[in-house]
């Protein structure tokens, strides 16, 4: 699989998900429904970066299945492998390769400022240069397809800044190479999670999955925190205040809302009614992809060749750009032949 005209034609994107398994509706809100309305207008590359999973270690056993999990998701929300290339990083190795080539143009003092390592590295006692040098892995997945935007929520906006100034330095050292990408910063903002506080993650437990039947979508939804000043159901609510109201925006209409905001004011309808009205209507906007899903489960040589046909078509691009790379930099010592 090459590129088509049709692809050189549109601004290519890229973006990764790490995979953790089946996705769920955070990742959903936060970025899928994006990507697959992205899908219309720009020549996509969604990836799943598993070489970014075993930035601190993590579980050998258990991330093939992650990994296969979340192909299983991309394909059953609409990630099209038709129209978008969609693969495995590790199936890629360009994409380490070229890290460790950035590395010669990035100051380790530009990493220890990202936020997301001061947080992170916390967490360590001894903390893996990897968890300092991932912001260059996230570097060269960009720059390595020479991408021209990336959906980026608030949270990733300081690592493409990064990207960018590894760009122009890049350049800088070693001859114009590398556009500088541009954010697309999505509309949905900061998805919270249903305990009404932290980024909804599957981590925290705080979400629900995207594949799971009604039963199980109420069993989360259920247990969402709501208006803390709603304590009993004479309560008068503040939907403003209510981070079930927050969900409800995603998913009812105008008019459903303004129902749901009125009578919660009101005091006429309780948290459980209302939460139970949010559940029904995730349930339902996900069944297409339960079906999608149950046919990739049960079909696992499709998902398995559409990822190998998506890393086919994303390394011919890969070794390009590490090629021109290579020679910037020095690397092709055969040069030193042609007199
Ligand atoms: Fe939130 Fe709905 Fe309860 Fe109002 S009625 S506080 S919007 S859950």
């Amino acid at each position: 699989m090459t590129d088509t005209p049709a692809d050189a034609e549109r601004t290519r994107v890229f973006s990764g998900m790490q995979p953790s398994g089946e996705a769920h509706l955070g990742n959903y809100l936060g970025a899928l429904r994006r990507w697959v309305a992205m899908q219309e207008e720009y020549d996509c590359i969604w990836c799943i970066v598993d070489d970014h999973a075993i930035t601190a270690g993590g579980d050998p056993v258990e991330l093939p299945g992650h990994t296969f999990d979340l192909a299983v998701s991309f394909l059953a929300v609409g990630l099209d492998p038709e129209r978008a290339t969609i693969f495995v990083q590790s199936d890629v190795p360009e994409h380490t390769e070229l890290a460790w080539l950035l590395n010669a143009v990035t100051p380790v003092g530009d990493l220890e400022r990202m936020t997301q390592y001061k947080d992170k590295s916390q967490r360590f006692e001894s903390v893996p240069a990897g968890v300092l040098n991932y912001p260059i892995l996230q570097a060269a997945d960009i720059l390595l397809y020479k991408a021209g935007a990336v959906p980026v929520g608030e949270d990733q906006r300081q690592h493409l800044e990064l990207t960018r100034e590894i760009a122009r330095r890049f350049n800088a050292t070693y001859g114009e190479t590398f556009p500088e990408p541009e954010a697309l910063i999505g509309q949905a903002g900061r998805i919270v999670g249903l305990d009404g506080d932290a980024k909804m993650s599957k981590s925290l437990g705080n979400t629900v999955p995207l594949l799971a039947e009604p039963d199980a979508v109420w069993e989360r939804v259920r247990t969402a925190v709501t208006d803390p000043q709603r304590v009993r159901l004479s309560d008068p609510g503040r939907p403003e205040h209510c981070n079930v109201f927050s969900l409800h925006r995603h998913f009812a209409s105008e008019e459903e809302l303004e129902d749901i905001a009125t009578q919660c004011r009101a005091a006429t309808r309780g948290c459980v009614d209302c939460k139970r009205i949010l559940s029904d209507h995730i349930a339902d906007a996900f069944a297409p992809y339960r079906e999608r899903a149950a046919h990739y489960t049960a079909h696992p040589g499709e998902v398995r060749d559409i990822l190998e046909a998506g890393a086919e078509k994303a390394r011919t691009r890969a070794k390009e750009t590490l090629r021109e790379v290579r020679s910037r930099m020095g690397l092709d010592w055969r040069r030193a032949l042609e007199g």
